[in-house]
C-alpha cells in the first residue's frame, strides 16, 4: 500500500489496529496497533503471506469471509474473543480490489457494559418475578410509585383492597391521583403520605382508608423513599397491613377488660383470683380496702395470711389446699381481720377456671360480708328466746291478780256479809287495776311495734310533769320505804310536748328506780337547763344497778335484766322501750348509766326546750 506520508501518519496514530492485504494474500500494510494485536512487527509481516503467516486461519471462519469480501463481496464484519490478548475484537473486513484491509476494533469495554446491562436486566427481571411471587402470596399492601405517583408495583392485595375500598380496579401505570379522584380526602391523605416518602421521609402511621358505599378499614403503613444506585430518589414504597379487625379486637378485649375492672371493684365482695398453686394474683379493690394491704404485699404469704383470723388459720389453709387438690369449688365460713383490727365473718367462695384441656389454670374467689346476717341471725334468735321467755312472763304477771281475784269470788259466794264487802271490793280493785295495767302496757308496747301512738302536743311547764309523775308512782316508792330528793329549778321548764305521755316517761322511770332498789333507798329526780337549749332530767338511784352489757339493751321491747332481785311489782319488759320512743318522738333522747350490779343506776333524758314566748 503506498499511501501518501500524511495519510500514512494518519494511520499511524489511530489506536484502532489497521492492516491491508494484497491480491495475493499478502501484508503490504501493518499500522502499530495491529503489530500488538498480530503479536508481530510489522518487518516480519510485509509482503509475507497471511496462510503463511497465520496457518491456524485456513479453514477458519475468518478465511471465508476474508474470501467473499475480497472476490468482491460487501464489507463484513466479525467479533471474535482473542484469548491471548483476552479481549474482543469487532474485525470490520473491507474490500480493496485486489485485496482486503481489516481494522480491529477493540470492542472489549462495550462488550463488557452490554454484558454487564444485560445480566443486571436479568437480575431486575429476577428480582420483579421473586416480588411478584412473594408479595401474591401475602396479605400485606404493598405498592410502589414512581414521582409523579403513578403505580410502578401494586400487588395482588392492593389490587384487591383497592377494589374492596374504593370498587374500582388500580394497575401498574395508573396514576394514583385518579383512581382516588372520587375520595378527595382519601386522595388528600395518600397524596400527602407519599409525598413525604418522595421527599426522603420514612413515615409509619395509621389511618383509615375507604369508600364507606363499599368499605372503611384501618391500615398500619409504611411509607419510604426509592431511592437508585447513586442515592437519587426515585419512587415510593408502600407496605400496608389492614388491622381493622385486630384494632377491633384488641378494643373489645380492652372494654371486655375495663368492664369486668369497673364490676370487679364495685362489687359488694372482696374478689381474688389465685394461681393453680394458691398464689394470690390479683384482688378488687375493696380487697386492699378491707385488708388496708397493697398488691405488693399480697407477694407475701406472712401478711396474706395475717387477713384471716389466726384462730382459723389452720382449718382454712387446710380446707382450701384440700379444694385445690381435688379441683373442686371451695366454700368455707371464717373471720378475717380489717385494717383497722376489726373482725368481719365472710363466706368464701373460689372455683377453679379450667383450659379448654381441663387443666384448672387459676381459681376466681369472692369474700362476702356476711357479718350482718350473722348478726341479725343470732338478734333474731335472741327475739325469739326474749319472746318466749316474755309469754311465761306474762302468763305469770296474769295469773298473779287472777288468783286473789278468783279466791275472793269464792269467797263471796260461800259468805255475803257486809263486813267482807268493803275489804273484798278494796282488794278486788287493785288487782283488776293491775291488770289494766298490764294490759295497757301491753296494748302500748304493740302500738310502739307498728309506731301508731300520736302526740298531743301543747307548750307545758316540765316541772308540773315531773311533780305529777312523783305522784303517781308514790304507791310505789313511798311503801318501799325509799326517800325521794327532787332537785328541780325554781322557774317553769317550757317545752312543746304531749303532757300524758310524758308523764308516762317519768312515771315509768321513778316506778323502775322504786323497783330495782331494795327497801328504804335513796331516789333522785333532777332537772337542770343544759348550754344548748335543753333541759336534762335524771333519775337515779342506789339499787340493782345494771351490767355494762345490758345498758344499752333494757330499751329494746321486752328485755329485761337476767338475775336480777325478786321485782316489787313485776313488769313486761315493755316499759323503757315506751319511754325511749316516746321520748324520741319528742325530738329528745335517753341514756341509761350505772357503775355496775348492786351499785345504782342513773336515767338521763334529754329534751328539746321551747324557746317560744309564753
Ligand atoms: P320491766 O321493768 O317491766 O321489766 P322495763 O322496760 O321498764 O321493763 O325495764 C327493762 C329492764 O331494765 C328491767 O327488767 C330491769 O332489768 C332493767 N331496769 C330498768 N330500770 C332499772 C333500774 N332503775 N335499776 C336497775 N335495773 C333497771
Amino acid at each position: 500500500m503506498h499511501a501518501d506520508p500524511q495519510a500514512q501518519s494518519v494511520l499511524e496514530s489511530i489506536t484502532d489496529a489497521f492492516f491491508a492485504i494484497d491480491g495475493d494474500w499478502r501484508f503490504t500494510y501493518v499500522n502499530r496497533q495491529a503489530e500488538v494485536v498480530l503479536g508481530r512487527g510489522r518487518d516480519e509481516l510485509l509482503g509475507r503471506s497471511l496462510w503463511e503467516a497465520y496457518p491456524g486461519l485456513v479453514g477458519s471462519r475468518f478465511e471465508s469471509v476474508y474470501r467473499r469480501v475480497a472476490a468482491g463481496g460487501a464489507t463484513e464484519t466479525v467479533t471474535d474473543f482473542y484469548p491471548d490478548h483476552d479481549r474482543w475484537y469487532e474485525v470490520h473486513v473491507y474490500p480493496a480490489a485486489p485485496g482486503i484491509t481489516l481494522y480491529f476494533r477493540d470492542v472489549t469495554e462495550r462488550l463488557k457494559a452490554d454484558q454487564a446491562v444485560r445480566e443486571q436486566g436479568e437480575r431486575l427481571h429476577q428480582a420483579l418475578q421473586l416480588l411478584e411471587g412473594v408479595t401474591e402470596g401475602t396479605e400485606d399492601l404493598i405498592a410502589a410509585l414512581d414521582p409523579d405517583l403513578r403505580y410502578t408495583v401494586c400487588n395482588a392485595a392492593y389490587r384487591r383492597n383497592f377494589m374492596r375500598l374504593f370498587g374500582r380496579t388500580i394497575d401498574v401505570g395508573d396514576s394514583m391521583v385518579e383512581a382516588l379522584a372520587a375520595l378527595p380526602e382519601d386522595q388528600a391523605m395518600a397524596v400527602a403520605l407519599f409525598s413525604r416518602a418522595l421527599a426522603g421521609e420514612t413515615v409509619h402511621v395509621q389511618c383509615e382508608f375507604g369508600d364507606t358505599a363499599h368499605a372503611r378499614r384501618l391500615f398500619d403503613q409504611r411509607f419510604y423513599p426509592l431511592r437508585d444506585a447513586d442515592g437519587r430518589i426515585v419512587g415510593a414504597g408502600e407496605v400496608a397491613v389492614d388491622i381493622t379487625d385486630q384494632a377491633a379486637a384488641e378494643r373489645a378485649l380492652r372494654e371486655s377488660e375495663a368492664r369486668f375492672r369497673t364490676l370487679a371493684d364495685n362489687m359488694d365482695q372482696l374478689a381474688w383470683m389465685a394461681e393453680p398453686d394458691g398464689r394470690l394474683t390479683w384482688v378488687n379493690q375493696r380487697w386492699s380496702q378491707f385488708t388496708g394491704l397493697d398488691t405488693e404485699a399480697l407477694l407475701d404469704p406472712v401478711q396474706r395470711r395475717s387477713v384471716v383470723h389466726p384462730d382459723h388459720l389452720a382449718p382454712v389453709l387446710a380446707h382450701w389446699a384440700a379444694a385445690r387438690e381435688r379441683g373442686e369449688p371451695w366454700e368455707h365460713t371464717f373471720p378475717m381481720r380489717r385494717a383497722d383490727g376489726v373482725d368481719r365473718w365472710f363466706l368464701s367462695r373460689a372455683l377453679p377456671i379450667r383450659d379448654e384441656h381441663g387443666a384448672i389454670v387459676r381459681w376466681f374467689g369472692t369474700h362476702t360480708d356476711v357479718t350482718r346476717g350473722r348478726e341479725t341471725e343470732a338478734a333474731l334468735r335472741q327475739a325469739d328466746h326474749s319472746k318466749d321467755e316474755f309469754m311465761a312472763m306474762l302468763a305469770h304477771e296474769l295469773r298473779n291478780p287472777l288468783a286473789p281475784l278468783r279466791n275472793m269470788l269464792a269467797l263471796l259466794e260461800r259468805r255475803q256479809d257486809a263486813e267482807l264487802l268493803p275489804k273484798a271490793l278494796a282488794l278486788m280493785g287493785r288487782q283488776v287495776d293491775q291488770l289494766g295495767r298490764l294490759v295497757e302496757d301491753l296494748l302500748d308496747g304493740a302500738r310502739i311495734k307498728s309506731g301508731k301512738i300520736g302526740l298531743k302536743r301543747e307548750r307545758l311547764d316540765l316541772t308540773v310533769v315531773l311533780l305529777a309523775a312523783v305522784e303517781t308512782s308514790r304507791p310505789l316508792w313511798e311503801p318501799a320505804g325509799h326517800e325521794l330528793a327532787l332537785a328541780l329549778p325554781g322557774e317553769p321548764l317550757w317545752v312543746d310536748g304531749d303532757r300524758q305521755r310524758l308523764e308516762q316517761v317519768f312515771t315509768n322511770l321513778v316506778n323502775n328506780a322504786a323497783k330495782y332498789t331494795p327497801s328504804g333507798g335513796r331516789l333522785r329526780l333532777g332537772a337542770q337547763v343544759t348550754g344548748d337549749a335543753q333541759v336534762l332530767v335524771t333519775v337515779a338511784d342506789n339499787g340493782t344497778g345494771i351490767p355494762s352489757d345490758m345498758l344499752d339493751q333494757v330499751f329494746t321491747l321486752f328485755s329485761q335484766v337476767d338475775g336480777q332481785s325478786p321485782r316489787a311489782q313485776g313488769g313486761l319488759g315493755i316499759g323503757l322501750a315506751i319511754v325511749r320512743s316516746l321520748v324520741q318522738m319528742h325530738g329528745g333522747r335517753v341514756t341509761a348509766h350505772s357503775d355496775g350490779p348492786g351499785r345504782g343506776s342513773e336515767f338521763r333524758v334529754w329534751l328539746p326546750l321551747d324557746g317560744a314566748p309564753g
